[in-house]
């Protein structure tokens, strides 16, 4: 489905939200779980977009929703995957998962089928791609990143769509840096949010008051 501004939210896909962006350079931001890709396949090949043009896809942060198929979209596309240096480690299993997080590739195991890692990762310097910035927005992961682009912003797991809010605390790995975050999000001009979870949300002054509101609460 196309959302706005050349980006699809590709349909179907079990897990996180997966977005396309069209543009100079075809990307594909987040995979949802494993197994996965076939999915993605056919969303790109419905509006006639091969899998080979993707330039490359690119990686919020670490969780299994998130990351599951990357590398089987990574062989089908034969395209770089890039994450922040941060997260790296994580989504090439090297170290565990934070907390809870550290379950979670076995708890969807035997749903999704099991997570097999990618083996190569490029780290995010925020000159890869023309015209989106690359922001590091740590908090519910150390290496969390959303994209940025002319007031739409990928925010990944920063917020969840609909009524605009935070991602849940269980999840948080660093919860005055989610918030940080956040701020420094919602400073800039906003015309469209599009989480990983929930629906494309356009920014509304009703919910980003609320938002900035709740935030001044928290840390006041
Ligand atoms: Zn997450």
């Amino acid at each position: 489905m196309l959302v706005t501004d050349g980006i699809h939210r590709i349909e179907g896909v079990k897990g996180a939200n997966v977005y396309l962006v069209t543009g100079s350079q075809l990307l594909l931001i987040d995979t949802g779980f494993p197994g996965q890709e076939h999915r993605i396949c056919n969303y790109l090949n419905s509006i006639g977009i091969e899998p080979t043009a993707l330039k490359g896809i690119v990686l919020t942060h670490h969780d299994v929703d998130h990351v599951g198929s990357a590398l089987r979209m990574q062989q089908l596309a034969k395209c770089s995957i890039y994450a922040h240096s941060l997260e790296i480690p994580y989504i090439l299993g090297q170290v565990n998962r934070p907390g809870i997080k550290r379950w979670l590739p076995m708890a969807t195991r035997l749903l999704y089928g099991k997570l097999i890692s990618p083996t190569e990762l490029h780290p995010l310097t925020g000159i890869e791609f023309e015209d989106w910035e690359i922001i590091h927005t740590p908090g519910h992961t150390p290496g969390h990143i959303i994209l940025y682009r002319n007031g739409v912003a990928i925010v990944g797991d920063l917020f969840q769509g609909g009524e605009i809010r935070l991602a849940p605390s269980i999840f948080t790995w660093n919860t005055d840096k989610l918030r940080e975050s956040a701020q420094t999000v919602i400073e800039r001009p906003l015309r469209w949010i599009l989480p990983g979870h929930g629906p494309a949300t356009p920014a509304s002054s009703h919910w980003l008051e609320k938002l900035q509101n709740s935030l001044r609460r928290i840390s006041g």
